[in-house]
């Protein structure tokens, strides 16, 4: 399992910075964004500290596949209407020009009715 003592979401899930957790397992961390863009907005990571999907390798797969099947079941426990009406989006931002702010993997997990989702 890497650490980085300088990661905020490292910190987010060794519980030193505070967060509302969705829900936590041996390998995964969820907790609610801090600035949710829509009624629903988590952030679903990895425990372990990857610095995005662009350091992502073959022995990652499992455990992003892991976080890809769990999204659907939280995105539903946090209120998000059931598929094709309702719905969510999941957003992986990598690196700079893919917009990433926080360099530990995480998917973003968007929902809510807004027209904005159909953009
Ligand atoms: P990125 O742009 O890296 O894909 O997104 C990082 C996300 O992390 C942003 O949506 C931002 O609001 C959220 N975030 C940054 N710092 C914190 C924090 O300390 N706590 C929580 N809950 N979310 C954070
Ligand atoms: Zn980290």
């Amino acid at each position: 399992m890497n650490h980085d003592p300088d990661c905020i979401f490292c910190k987010i899930i060794s519980g030193a910075i505070p967060s509302r957790k969705v829900y936590e397992d041996d390998e995964v961390f969820a907790f609610h964004d801090i600035h949710p863009w829509a009624p629903v907005h988590f952030l679903l990571v990895p425990k372990t500290h990857i610095p995005s999907m662009a350091q992502a390798g073959p022995g990652h797969a499992p455990l992003l596949g892991r976080m890809m099947v769990l999204a659907p079941l939280l995105a539903a426990e946090q209120g998000c209407r059931p598929y094709p009406e309702g719905g969510f989006r999941i957003l992986v931002n990598t690196g700079g020009d893919g917009g990433q702010e926080v360099h530990h993997l995480h998917l973003h997990v968007i929902g809510g009715p807004r027209p904005w989702l159909k953009g």
